[in-house]
């Protein structure tokens, strides 16, 4: 596996938004952009947040999310009902953007070299598994080989912020790995997103990531459910091109 790891940027054009280096614009909002999935309601506030960084909200593409491992197919465009739950989007990165919201979650960009069909995932700890669903998926319809993905792992909760129930840590140490649950020399335990799904993309054939070394917790720009509670700042991850 080739791995780059990396520190996100301030977007150039915008102090409110922060990016990945990357050939596809892959942006995290730092501030509290509010909900993606459709809500039925006007979402004044989100669609101000994305045209800040000069995304067209009319082309960003998102879903209800419930932290499942289903993905939804929106290569055609938007949901066609209020009811589509899913937590990973297809999508044709030369028509649309997608946005996920995520606090401690890890926004994670797959694309396939050579074609614009993209995978763009919020993936916590409950949903860890969706890339490979994802993996499969863009393999499918794209009929390129695991090793023509790329993936980005986005900024998420790290290992060593993300204390949880010692049955849980051993569940993803057996699940995804040593590195992916953990205990400490004082008997706390941890789980690693990173690890995890870097893991989970290596056993599935994918041969290049790039892993966001941000973390949610330590680092103030981010929103994180972990460190501010109930008032926590919702952020946005949307990848594709930006509007006209
Ligand atoms: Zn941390």
């Amino acid at each position: 596996m080739i791995t780059s790891s990396i520190e996100l940027r301030r977007a150039p054009d915008n102090d409110l938004w922060l990016e990945v280096d990357s050939a596809i614009p892959f942006r995290i909002s730092a501030e509290c952009a509010g909900d993606m999935g459709p809500s039925g309601e006007p979402a004044a506030h989100r669609d101000r947040v994305l045209k800040q960084s000069g995304f067209d909200p009319a082309c960003v593409l998102g879903v209800r999310q419930t932290h499942s491992t289903i993905l939804c197919d929106l290569r055609s465009g938007p949901p066609e009902s209020e009811s589509d739950e899913a937590d990973g989007m297809i999508f044709d990165i030369s028509r649309f953007a997608a946005g996920v919201t995520v606090a401690d979650c890890m926004p994670i960009l797959l694309t396939v070299a050579g074609s614009a069909i993209a995978a763009l995932l919020h993936s916590g700890w409950k949903g860890t598994g969706i890339v490979v669903n994802a993996v499969d998926e863009l393999r499918s319809i794209t009929g390129a080989s695991a090793s023509s993905i790329s993936a980005i792992l986005g900024p998420c909760i790290c290992g060593r912020c993300y204390a949880v129930p010692a049955e849980r840590a051993e569940q993803f140490r057996r699940r995804f790995g040593e590195d992916a649950g953990w205990r400490d020399g004082e008997g706390e335990s941890y789980i690693d997103l990173r690890a995890a799904n870097m893991r989970l993309l290596e056993e599935a054939g994918v041969v290049q990531a790039t892993v966001v070394r941000n973390c949610t917790v330590c680092d103030p720009r981010l929103g994180s459910y972990r460190r501010d509670g109930s008032e926590f700042r919702r952020m946005l991850a949307v990848a594709g091109p930006f509007g006209e």
